[in-house]
């Protein structure tokens, strides 16, 4: 079932990681950046149209780390749900976290709708399933909450109708968030790579950089290609960060994460699966993130990976065997494509940007980057050139080290196991 699947993201389909011409490195910049996901470029956009000379390294092509892999939800999601944020954290700070959420979420459609970036975003809301009828409960008093405090029109549907969201009898209703939006993930990529190349950005492609040094009138940073003196200098590497920065690795944990595409289906099985072609979600810890394609042809179906591993059609059939558990129709249904990427979680769950011996870092997006990486390294980069809006929640102290952790995180099987327990006896995610 598996022979002949594209390990390669469905989206590449539309817009593959490009090979960018080699250009020479340059001695001399007012700021080098670390990475050239949304993050990277994000700051460096920003940086570039208030005319700072930027160099932005990837070591890989641009793009094919996650922010041309993942699903596409455009949820700006925070781990800890606003009840239990308003009880930790206080009434104070969940409003200015989950206030922020919302602006930087219409942020980001005004941004794309002012860039002209063709990336299929669909403001179409999403339906997140309750696996328990306790889970719905729970859901309707974060609606309520959510509601009294935001203008988002959060709503509850009864098991009984939520058909007209979902054609699947697995969840015991669910809510809706009309506010969250879906695009292509790789387009948005395309569209942001070309925005900071044509405000002056330097990016150089497959050029690992191995490590940043502090000096006297600021950093050096050696790279596969040569080494750079900066004034500044940005580290947006966040689910791929190796070695060159071992102080971040032992901070942010890798998460494998597996998509699945499948065959076209017919029209009107899509229009009964997902009538309102909206992003979906459900309330389980090893949750699963599912849409249409943008053009409603087929379903992209993501989840956990349930071993440490590679590209193996086992993983792929895992996953489909999960979606048949949601859509039982689907159970034979072809693959056209699986492939994985890596989610950086730190141990508090919050996405940040701050400051470490003057090294400027926006990372930790909890499988939300989508918004979080856009949003967080715009800020870092508002930050570095003195302006106002830089002002953020997120503006945060760095992430505690993970204890006996180095950067193999040799504990995920143990940690997923966990957290199948907890599903076990009803525990529930707030994504
Ligand atoms: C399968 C999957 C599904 C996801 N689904 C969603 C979703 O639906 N919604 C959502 O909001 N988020 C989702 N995410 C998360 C989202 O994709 C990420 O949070 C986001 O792309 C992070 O962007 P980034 O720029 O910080 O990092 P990345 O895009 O990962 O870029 C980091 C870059 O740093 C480079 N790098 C690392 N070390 C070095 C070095 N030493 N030298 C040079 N370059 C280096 C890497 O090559 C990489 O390209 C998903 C992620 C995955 C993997």
């Amino acid at each position: 079932m598996t022979d002949g699947l594209n390990t390669h993201p469905y989206w590449w389909e539309a817009a593959a990681p490009r090979d960018l011409p080699e250009t020479p490195v340059a001695e001399t910049c007012d700021i080098t950046i670390v990475g050239a996901g949304y993050a990277g470029l994000s700051a460096a956009l920003v940086l570039a149209r208030a005319g700072r000379s930027v160099q932005v390294f990837d070591k890989q092509r641009p793009g094919e780390g996650a922010s041309s892999r993942n699903g596409g939800l455009a949820s700006g999601n925070i781990h800890i749900g606003f009840g239990k944020m308003i009880k930790t954290m206080g009434l104070e700070t969940a409003l200015s976290v989950y206030g922020e959420a919302k602006t930087a979420r219409e942020g980001l459609a005004a941004f794309i709708a002012a860039e002209n970036i063709d990336c299929d975003y669909q403001p179409v809301g999403r339906f997140t399933g309750a696996i328990r009828p306790s889970h719905y409960e729970a859901q309707s008093r974060e609606a309520e909450r959510l509601n009294k405090h935001f203008d988002i029109d959060a709503e509850m549907i009864p098991k009984s109708e939520q058909h007209r969201e979902i054609g699947s009898d697995l969840y015991h209703g669910g809510m809706v968030r009309p506010d969250l939006a879906g695009l292509h993930p790789a387009k948005f990529h395309a569209g942001l790579m070309e925005a900071a190349i044509k405000a002056g950005v330097t990016i150089h492609g497959e050029t690992a950089v191995k490590c940043i040094r502090r000096d006297a009138g600021g950093y050096e940073t050696d790279t596969a290609r040569g080494r750079v003196a900066s004034g500044q200098t940005v580290v947006a590497t966040n689910g791929y960060t190796d070695n060159a920065d071992r102080w971040l690795r032992r901070r942010l944990v890798p998460v494998p994460s597996r998509m699945i595409a499948t065959q076209p289906l017919p029209p009107e099985t899509m229009a009964r699966l997902m009538p309102k072609r909206r992003m979906l979600g459900e309330t389980r810890q090893l949750y699963h993130y599912f849409r249409p394609s943008p053009d409603g042809t087929r379903i992209l179906f993501g989840g956990r990976e349930r071993a440490w591993g590679g590209e193996k059609g086992e993983f792929a059939n895992n996953l489909r065997a999960d979606l048949a558990g949601i859509f039982p129709e689907l159970a034979d249904v072809s693959l056209s494509h699986t492939w994985f990427g890596f989610v950086a979680y730190n141990l508090d769950y919050l996405p940040r940007l701050f400051e470490r011996d003057g090294v400027q870092y926006a990372t930790g997006f909890c499988g939300s980057g989508v918004v979080w990486a856009w949003w967080i390294a715009s800020k870092l980069a508002l930050k570095l050139i003195g302006d106002t809006k830089a002002d953020t929640a997120f503006a945060c102290a760095p992430p505690s080290a993970v204890p006996f952790y180095t950067g193999t995180p040799w504990f995920l099987p143990a940690a997923l196991l966990w957290y199948g327990l907890q599903d076990h006896f009803g525990a529930m995610s707030k994504k």
